[in-house]
């Protein structure tokens, strides 16, 4: 395999074994910033062959890896973290480049990447098995973990840093090695992550990045050389990815869309939430999978004050491009992505929906071919409507109306994600009710965005979340390695008789 020590541009080449790969792709794609709309350079993209060789080096890195005492491997992630933050403001640059994001919004997300790290060191102790002496007959019984061997991860567009980081540090953490596969519209962040792993000590071959599209995501799937896979993605292929991966025998994790409701009743403080929502629902331009998407008012009256309150943030808001630092966020990632918010904004006038605000044709001078689309706020959203069924991946967003607490949550019962919902209320009994009642995986109480932090689990009920597992928080650690139990008898004399063999199935007694 040809190798160059240094790629010429971050995010053009393969990572493996510890150097940026130099051979000729076969396919490449564009990788654009989003905020002039140019191309700004190629990515080479891998196919089976590439990930062929990728999963040999990783299988060979990952033994020598998995046998790495845990303090060595700890001082390997501490290091991590340092150079990570040395390097922040490299990171946060390359992060807005490609995806368009804020620079201030961008180390906001290495702040949660390095939150997910420090959490990864604590891997030992999540992993530590169980003893139970002398279970009977002088048995003694424990379990013990190890890692699984070699982790594919799979990552989306709209969090560069963090998702990569959050997968692939408590695998290597625990001892696995990991084949990323970056989004190809973003790959430069995880290719600059790759050179900060090999600086911080990490063994050649333990951590590899594969660009490209599905033909590497399939090859992932169905390599008998990688036992577990993460993704987070779109719900379309997280569905694809669970089912080939298991058809392939493989536990799998995937993190897929997400359509946040957040229900306001009327005694909550409507300032308070209407500025919440703002925030929640636009930061990012609204790329996030825990971005509100519905604001649900109990009451025309609650809707009505919100409605204008709401309208008025929306007219301060500030749209720019990614090195803008008064701006509040950034373009759309894609061409595409801008085309298809403009077309849901149309279809849910044609709906019925009534705009509050449009965020449709601005140009920002200076910029005028990048992805832009302004804040758009729609009133009298109802559950027939295509704004309420589909992820609107961009900053539109609507405003649903219900006569009660009940009827709230059945609209957001009623959808298929479960990512995350929200209620502001100063009714502890009412906000019990909807913990209680609402289908979603991560719950917030007067609480717009509840990402929870490291040490709790992260992830989405129905169809937001396939396969049992988490990826993110304690259980991402038990999801990168194995269980084994064993029981173990030592002969306590050198005097006792050899039994006669008993065929009874074996008791306790
Ligand atoms: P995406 O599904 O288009 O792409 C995700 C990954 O899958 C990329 O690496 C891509 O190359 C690969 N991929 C795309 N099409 C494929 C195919 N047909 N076969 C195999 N692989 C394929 O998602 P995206 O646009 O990059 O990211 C946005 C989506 O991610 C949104 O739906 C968002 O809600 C979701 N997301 C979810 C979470 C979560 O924790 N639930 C977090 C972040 C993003």
């Amino acid at each position: 395999m040809d190798t160059v020590k240094q790629a010429p541009r971050y995010g053009s080449h393969h990572y493996i074994n510890g150097a940026f790969s130099n051979a000729e792709p076969s396919r490449t794609g564009s990788v654009f910033n989003p905020s002039t709309g140019h191309e700004i350079y190629r990515t080479a993209y891998g196919d089976r062959a590439v990930v062929d060789d990728t999963v040999q080096v990783a299988v060979k890195a990952g033994r020598e890896w998995a046998n790495a005492s845990q303090a060595h491997r700890l001082q390997v992630i501490f290091r991590m973290r340092e150079l990570m933050l040395h390097q922040a403001d490299k990171i946060a640059e390359i992060t807005g480049l490609e995806s368009g994001k804020t620079i201030s919004d961008a180390q906001g997300e290495l702040s949660r990447a390095l939150e997910a790290i420090e959490f990864a060191t604590n891997a030992p102790q999540i992993t530590k098995g169980e003893y139970s002496r002398n279970v009977g007959g002088g048995i003694d019984t424990f379990s013990f973990r190890q890692p699984v061997g070699v982790v594919g991860c799979i990552a989306p567009f709209n969090f560069p840093v963090m998702v990569p980081m959050m997968m692939g540090t408590m695998a290597i953490a625990v001892g696995n090695a990991v084949v990323l596969k970056p989004s190809e519209r973003v790959p430069g962040a995880s290719a600059l992550l790759s050179e900060l792993w090999a600086e911080a000590g990490l063994s050649a071959g333990v951590w590899n990045m594969v660009n490209g599209d599905s033909e590497v995501v399939n090859a992932i799937l169905e390599h008998p050389g990688i036992p577990a896979i993460s993704f987070v993605g779109s719900t379309r292929v997280g569905e694809h990815i669970y089912q080939h991966g298991s058809k392939h025998n493989k536990r799998v994790a995937a993190y897929t869309g997400g359509k946040n409701h957040m229900v306001v009743l009327p005694d909550a403080d409507l300032d308070a939430a209407a500025s919440a929502f703002v925030s929640a629902a636009y930061g990012s331009s609204s790329q996030r999978c825990m971005a509100v998407s519905l604001l649900v008012c109990v009451g025309d009256e609650t809707a009505q004050k919100l409605r204008d309150l709401v309208g008025d943030h929306i007219a301060q808001l500030k749209v720019g491009a990614y090195d803008d630092p008064s701006a509040d966020f950034g373009p759309l990632v894609t061409q595409a992505a801008k085309a298809s918010v403009e077309s849901a904004i149309e279809r849910a006038v044609a709906e019925g929906g009534e705009i509050v605000s449009d965020g449709r044709g601005i140009t920002i001078d200076g910029h005028e071919n990048g992805f832009f689309a302004g804040a758009t706020f729609i009133d009298k959203v109802t559950t027939d409507m295509q704004l309420w069924q589909d992820e609107i991946f961009g900053p539109v967003r609507g405003m649903m109306r219900a006569k009660n607490l009940d009827e709230a949550i059945r609209i957001v019962n009623a959808h298929e994600y479960g990512n995350g919902a929200v209620i502001f209320t100063r009714s502890g009994g009412a906000a019990q009710v909807f913990c209680a009642e609402v289908e979603a995986g991560m719950l917030g109480v007067n609480v717009a965005v509840p990402v929870p932090v490291g040490h709790h689990n992260f992830g989405g009920l129905r169809r937001s979340k396939f396969g049992d597992a988490h990826m993110f928080g304690p259980d991402a650690a038990r999801f990168y390695t194995k269980l084994k139990t064993v029981s173990q008898r030592w002969p306590q004399t050198e005097t006792a008789q050899p039994a006669k063999p008993s065929l009874n199935f074996l008791s306790n007694g």
